[in-house]
């Protein structure tokens, strides 16, 4: 794509916001496109069913999950995070920015999610089970009526160590990919793009994963993956950029969500707007849970996306309706940012054409904000995320600050004193203590 032929697309306003992309300072889009959430969902290819058969999919692993991994055993095997409000860090976003925050601050831990310590707990996790239980079942090994722990025997891993598993990552996804595909048996390879962490690498060889490593970006990284399985039927491609499967897993997080919700009495309606703000890399992760949140809360609900300014590719992807068709290099932004899991040049077209419609904006956020914002929470709430998961929470902060612009288009602002925002935490528990204190030091 040529930077004439993009801007040709655009109308006043978008070019404007383009202008400043290219200079990598922070923007807000709302979504000219979106639409009623009935309407916007129509087009979709998949559907509340569809969700709660991921769901159900993973009830039958539950068993299975916990007798493997202990540290679900609390929860029964099944992989959950908290929801948690968080007062001492909504004051102080309104002493460092010196603005109103009107509405509730609650942080969506996936950060602290069990087995791999990121967002990519759910979607990850869920696609290699999704593998695992078709290769059993066509085999005749296993009924979806059974007891799922049988899968922990020696007999089944055996089976699976016939297989293998490929991805391509920039970290965070490889991690729980590898974790989960060693556990049940087989064998796995992780292309690692040039900004996963070595810490990542270790501990990804440490559990005999295959890591290759490569000098360019995540794009790279997937294709030499996708590569790697073309060549060998018994090798399974995990399609971060096109999978309907992980898709569906990182969807299950809203009936969970709407559980939660209902447990801490926060109600959702037409006068208590739900905002929420998510870190934004391919889409997969955040493009599936804001499918199942409009699913589940319609209209109540608006979600935004967090990219980083030197990776603003979503957004990008988007504004223009070029998806996967864009990149941001495209515009001279080179996508290289200390949010190793947000450092992804090229959107998801499969995603962006799901959420065109239902999604209300994003933004974008310089890595240095990411740092003040990770030592503030440390401090406040004594909550550890690794950069890339801090994206979300300046969103209600920004959301303000456009409250005389765009913002008057959506019927949000008078209900905002009575909004529950929710900023999606999608990684950091699993990072090595020298490492969270350097970050801690770099703001
Ligand atoms: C992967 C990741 C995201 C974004 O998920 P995508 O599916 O790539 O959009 C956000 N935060 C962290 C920490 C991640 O690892």
């Amino acid at each position: 794509m040529t930077l004439s032929n993009i801007e040709s697309l655009l109308d006043a306003e978008s070019l404007v916001l383009l202008e400043k992309m290219k200079l990598l300072e922070e923007v807000f889009w709302f979504n000219p496109g979106i639409q009623t959430t009935h309407n916007g969902l129509k087009g979709s290819p998949f559907t509340l069913e569809d969700v709660q058969d991921a769901d159900e999919r993973l009830k039958r692993f539950a068993p299975y999950i916990a007798k493997v991994f202990p540290e679900t055993k609390l929860s029964n095997g099944i992989i959950e995070s908290n929801l948690k409000k968080i007062p001492a860090m909504k004051q102080k976003l309104v002493e460092i920015y010196n603005q109103a925050f009107l509405g509730d601050l609650w942080l969506k831990c996936d950060s602290h999610l069990p087995i791999a310590g990121s967002i990519k707990a759910r979607g990850g996790i869920y696609e290699v089970l999704k593998y695992a239980e078709d290769l059993a079942i066509e085999q005749k090994l296993l009924t979806p009526k059974d007891d799922y722990s049988i899968l922990a025997s020696e007999e089944f891993r055996r089976f699976f160590t016939q297989y293998t598993i490929v991805v391509g990552s920039t970290g965070n996804l490889g991690l729980s990919i590898g974790i989960m595909s060693a556990k049940l048996g087989f064998k796995v390879s992780v292309h690692m793009s040039a900004d996963a962490k070595q810490w990542k690498k270790d501990l990804l060889r440490s559990k005999g994963v295959r890591v290759i490593e490569y000098e360019a970006d995540y794009s790279k990284a997937v294709e030499e993956g996708r590569k790697q399985a073309e060549s060998d039927p018994l090798c399974y491609f995990v399609d971060d950029e096109n999978s309907p499967h992980l898709f569906l897993g990182y969807a299950v997080a809203a009936l969970r969500l709407q559980k939660q919700l209902k447990e801490l009495g926060i109600k959702v309606d037409e006068n208590h707007p739900l905002l929420v703000y998510l870190p934004c890399g391919v889409g997969g992760a955040p493009g599936g849970i804001t499918f199942g949140l409009k699913l589940i809360f319609q209209d109540h609900v608006h979600c935004f996306f967090a990219e980083p300014t030197h990776s603003p590719c979503m957004l990008l992807g988007l504004m223009t309706g070029l998806h996967e068709k864009i990149s941001v290099q495209d515009i001279g932004v080179d996508n290289i940012t200390a949010a190793d899991g947000l450092a992804v040049g090229r959107p998801s077209g499969f995603v962006g054409k799901i959420i065109q419609p239902i999604l209300s904006g994003a933004y974008t956020v310089r890595d240095q904000e990411l740092f003040t914002l990770l030592k503030n929470l440390v401090d406040t709430e004594e909550i550890k995320l690794e950069p890339s998961s801090l994206a979300g929470m300046i969103g209600p902060i920004r959301i303000w600050q456009e409250r005389n612009g765009n913002l008057r288009k959506y019927p949000l602002i008078e209900k905002i004193n009575h909004a529950s925002h929710i900023v999606w935490a999608t990684g950091g528990s699993m990072v090595p203590d020298e490492i969270m204190e350097h970050y801690y030091k770099n703001r």
